[in-house]
């Protein structure tokens, strides 16, 4: 290891230098499938910190990787080069909220639950919230440009970010963006670090666009007998002009894992669509809550239930925040993995691209499942499979390059929220092979000497088995 521990510990101090290999464990993985340990983990406190850090990793040339929560899906904080883990959680403070500009100023390790919960007395949200938000932080949400159930409406990270400070990979601070609303002055830099993962610089303070809370929210389920009926339904809604605060799809599949876990006690059907409006008066969100009942049902949707008690929609919602994890409870021996898991399809193919992937799954002996935030076009999948098995690792490829395949073939992408990282790379380098050279000329500039996140995105392996280590073992 070529990394001077005593320097480190000079910048951060003793207590926030760990190299015991129990930690590096803890920072070698994500929520993805990958693996591969740090040389050494930093917790910096101050923007000054990260620059030091980044001063003395880019003279030495050792590789950098940012972390926030580690919830990231692709492999996004997993240093496959080594070298040091950035752990941003400490910089957790809110520094500013101005609601009269309906915005504020936080540190990159604030969670983003905790930060809805102080602006809430302010009758302000931030409303990009991935289902991860109990965790996540937001320098990972603006690294990863996440989204959430609420960006139908409201849109992703990159339409919440008004700024932001950046400290870039020869340790310079830079100030990007404005405190404005509308921002015409030159290159937009700081939408060029949403959706970076860590690779052009490190997000150390960032400027958010707050947005009202709604008075009042409603929340409804449909049943449906067959999956396209629930996907054509979302499509006609979102084409309708309704104004959807959520619209989300869950099919058999996650409705079996869902009440095998929380015991909800779903209907067993095909799918289920949730649909949510909110606004300042009832009689508006009523409106849009009948035009979209009023389409689940030409649609063949049944069981239509509705509430605007916040107890109640918190326990419908319930299932859908928690799939991910119940989704490896659906058949003993299955494990949850996340490879080809967010893709974006055109509105009028969500209910083919939910078919298909049913279809894809049972030609290559894999469970897979169709749910998300399928209003704003985005469609997960997750591959349920034997991790141990070598096989399954070939069935999961060919699983992926179909479900891409098909994406493409419809004029979709690769992710619309959860990134690229590694376990995308391959398939997305295909999608974006006229702009590799360009991104890979905006990472030469930012980035010389290639230390922050290195091969990730553009310089990803080309195969996620065998060019990195997975977190499973393995059996021939
Ligand atoms: C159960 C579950 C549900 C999820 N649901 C959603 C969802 O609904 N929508 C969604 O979009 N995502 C979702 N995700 C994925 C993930 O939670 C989000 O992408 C989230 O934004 C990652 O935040 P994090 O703090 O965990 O970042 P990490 O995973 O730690 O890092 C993600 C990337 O950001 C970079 N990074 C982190 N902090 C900084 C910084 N300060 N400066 C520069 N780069 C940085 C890292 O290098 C890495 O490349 C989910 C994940 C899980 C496990």
């Amino acid at each position: 290891m070529k990394v001077d521990i005593e320097k480190l510990k000079g910048i951060v101090g003793e207590e926030n230098v760990k190299d015991n290999v129990a930690d590096l464990y803890i920072y070698g993985s994500d929520a993805s499938v990958h693996e591969a340990l740090p040389w050494v983990v930093v917790r910096p406190k101050t923007k000054e910190q990260v620059q030091e850090i980044i001063r003395y990793a880019n003279a030495e040339v050792i590789p950098v990787v940012p972390r926030g929560a580690g919830s990231g899906m692709s492999g996004h904080a997993v240093p496959i080069d080594g070298g040091i883990v950035m752990d941003l959680k400490q910089m957790n403070r809110i520094l500013e909220i101005r609601p009269q500009d309906m915005l504020c100023k936080v540190e990159p390790g604030v969670v983003d639950d905790d930060l809805n919960r102080a602006l809430k007395p302010y009758g302000m949200f931030y409303p990009p919230t991935p289902a991860s938000s109990k965790i996540a932080t937001i320098g990972g949400e603006i690294a990863n440009n996440a989204s959430g159930v609420r960006s139908v409406k409201y849109g992703a990270t990159r339409d919440s970010v008004l700024g932001m400070k950046v400290v870039l990979a020869n340790g310079d601070l830079v100030n990007l963006g404005s405190n404005t609303r509308v921002e015409a002055s030159g290159y937009q830099l700081d939408r060029l670090i949403v959706g970076s993962e860590g690779t052009l610089g490190v997000i150390v303070e960032a400027t958010l666009l707050l947005t009202p809370l709604p008075k009042i929210r409603c929340l409804a389920t449909a049943s449906f007998n067959k999956l396209e009926d629930a996907g054509e339904s979302i499509s006609d809604i979102i084409s309708s002009g309704a104004l959807p605060s959520m619209l989300e799809l869950m099919d058999n599949v996650a409705i079996t894992a869902v009440n095998k876990t929380l015991n909800l006690g779903l209907p067993d059907v095909e799918a289920i669509v949730l649909f949510e409006a909110d606004g300042k008066v009832k009689e508006a969100v009523d409106y849009e809550m009948k035009i979209m009942k009023e389409i689940c049902e030409r649609h063949n949707g049944f069981g239509i239930e509705m509430s605007y008690d916040a107890k109640e929609r918190t326990r419908i919602y319930s299932g859908r925040k928690k799939l991910f994890a119940a989704l490896s409870r659906y058949k003993e021996g299955l494990s949850c993995t996340s490879l080809a898991d967010d893709m974006a399809v055109p509105n009028s193919k969500m209910a083919e691209c939910a078919r298909k992937i049913h279809e894809i799954a049972e030609r290559n002996n894999v469970v897979m499942t169709a749910y998300g935030h399928c209003g704003s076009g985005c469609m997960h999948t997750k591959i349920l499979m034997d991790p141990t098995k070598k096989e399954q690792w070939e069935d999961a490829k060919r699983a992926v390059a179909e479900v891409y395949d098909y994406v493409y073939s419809v004029g979709g992408t690769t992710s619309a929220e959860h990134g690229i990282a590694l376990s995308k790379a391959p398939s997305w380098k295909k999608e974006k092979a006229d702009s590799l050279a360009m991104m890979r000329a905006i990472k030469k500039a930012l980035d010389p000497n290639n230390i922050l996140n290195p091969h990730k995105l553009q310089d990803a392996p080309d195969d996620w088995v065998t060019a990195t280590r997975l977190r499973y073992p393995v059996r021939a």
